[in-house]
């Protein structure tokens, strides 16, 4: 952590454990209260430079602002939602289309609010494959940086086992990963690490 220029209160443990054999590590937080944390189940699998590798993977989204990343683009798409709102709340064909007479006279703020309420979740479903893309973006970062600060070999043993573990599929649909992987499959991931782990 320190050669990679990270402080933190320190590395944390989740007793994950008690609840699935599913086994995980992620980065969160920001400023001081920003942390790494392992899954006891993870730790009990990987070897010291497995462990290691993974640490700079997620240590790879602390030094790209990965968290920061993600807030602004939310922060980017809540504002364009308001937006559109605010656009809907003014045109009447908005409400008769969806059955409901606005009044004329006054503001429907709160008609529109529920109406948009209801309308918008089938078209937020076409927004899902660019956050996932967003991530999936991050995650080759995360990779590259990992694979310059550690062992490019131990973390591709560590995505290995991650898999192997959990029981997920090494080769999903391509277009399934497009639209709902927030992680790019193994293959991908391990085909982008080739260059790095000679
Ligand atoms: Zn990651």
């Amino acid at each position: 952590m320190q050669r990679c220029g990270f402080s933190a209160k320190g590395l944390f443990v989740m007793d994950g454990s008690r609840r699935s054999a599913h086994a995980n590590a992620y980065f969160t937080g920001l400023g001081a209260a920003k942390r790494v944390v392992f899954f006891d189940t993870l730790l009990k699998q990987l070897s010291p430079g497995e462990v290691e590798a993974v640490l700079a993977h997620e240590l790879g989204h602390f030094k790209h602002h990965h968290v920061t990343k993600r807030m602004v683009a939310m922060f980017g798409l809540s504002l364009a939602g308001l937006a559109l709102l605010g656009w809907l709340a003014g045109q009447s064909w908005f409400y008769t289309a969806l059955g409901v007479q606005p009044n004329l006279g006054a503001p429907n703020d709160a008609l529109a609010l529920l109406l948009f309420m209801l309308a918008v979740p089938p078209f937020g479903y076409f927004v899902l494959p660019l956050m996932a893309q967003l991530s999936r973006k991050h995650e080759f970062e995360a990779d590259a940086y990992a694979c310059a600060q550690a062992s490019g070999s131990d973390l591709a043993n560590a995505l290995l086992k991650l898999h192997e573990d959990n029981a997920s599929t090494l080769t999903p649909d391509p277009l399934y990963v497009r639209f709902y992987y927030s992680h790019p499959p193994p293959s991908e991931r391990l085909a982008a690490m080739k260059p790095h782990s000679a």
